[in-house]
């Protein structure tokens, strides 16, 4: 591990360690009780995340239902991520990030060239990234949900718009999610350069898995 007096220590052996590259996808089975940690290398980076139950993935993640239970549209430490059948799939359980997002979305060619103009039709975008990764679970597009993006800063604003504006992590800040079932863990490490969501560098991320073996 970095040193780093503000990220607390893992329970439990570290099980699996890994940098996701700048702009990949990634996905990982977590079991419950074990924690997965993602770390924002170099500060700034947008980590797009979903997950699904094991067991059956038509139970997934609902942003709908966090956002509803807490009364809040941040997740912070002590946030509870529910599913689409309300149970509890993770839980925040630390985090150095004032709050993290879950009502901005997730980039795509589609939105970009909405956005951005139709030159970015052909740039990488998360939506590929999840379709990658959940092509391993035997997932398609119809499974893609409102999924949460760590380290991203979506206030908003006094009009009732989404902001996109540069972000509030750092470099080796971190957030620390413990599964409250057996999960499949799906990251895009965001593409997106045409806002400040990656302060338009996108960079690696960490990610550690730790607790009692499976
Ligand atoms: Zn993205």
């Amino acid at each position: 591990m970095t040193s780093n007096d503000a990220m607390p220590p893992l329970a439990g052996p570290v099980l699996h360690d890994e940098i996701i590259a700048a702009r990949a996808p990634w996905d990982r089975i977590v079991r419950r009780g074990q924690t997965l940690r993602i770390i924002d290398l170099e500060g700034n980076q947008a980590v797009d995340f979903l997950m699904y139950r094991l067991d059956d993935d038509a139970e997934r993640y609902s942003a709908q239902d966090t956002v509803a239970a807490q009364g809040n549209i941040f997740l912070r430490a002590g946030s509870v991520l529910l599913s689409s059948e309300g149970n509890p799939m993770a839980r925040v359980t630390a985090t150095a990030v004032a709050h993290h997002d879950t009502i901005g979305g997730a980039c795509s060619c589609e939105s970009n060239t909405l956005r951005y103009g139709f030159h970015t039709k052909a740039q990488h975008a998360c939506v590929e990234n999840f379709l990658h990764a959940n092509s391993h679970h035997g997932l398609g597009k119809r499974d893609l949900v409102s999924n949460i993006n760590w380290f991203m800063n979506v206030p908003v604003e006094p009009d009732g718009a989404l902001g996109i504006v540069d972000g509030i992590s750092a470099p080796g800040l971190y957030v620390d999610l413990r599964a409250e079932m057996d999960i499949v863990a799906v990251i895009s490490n965001c593409p997106q350069i045409n806002n400040p969501c990656n302060g338009f560098n996108p960079t690696p991320v960490r990610v550690v898995i730790a607790g009692a073996a499976d």
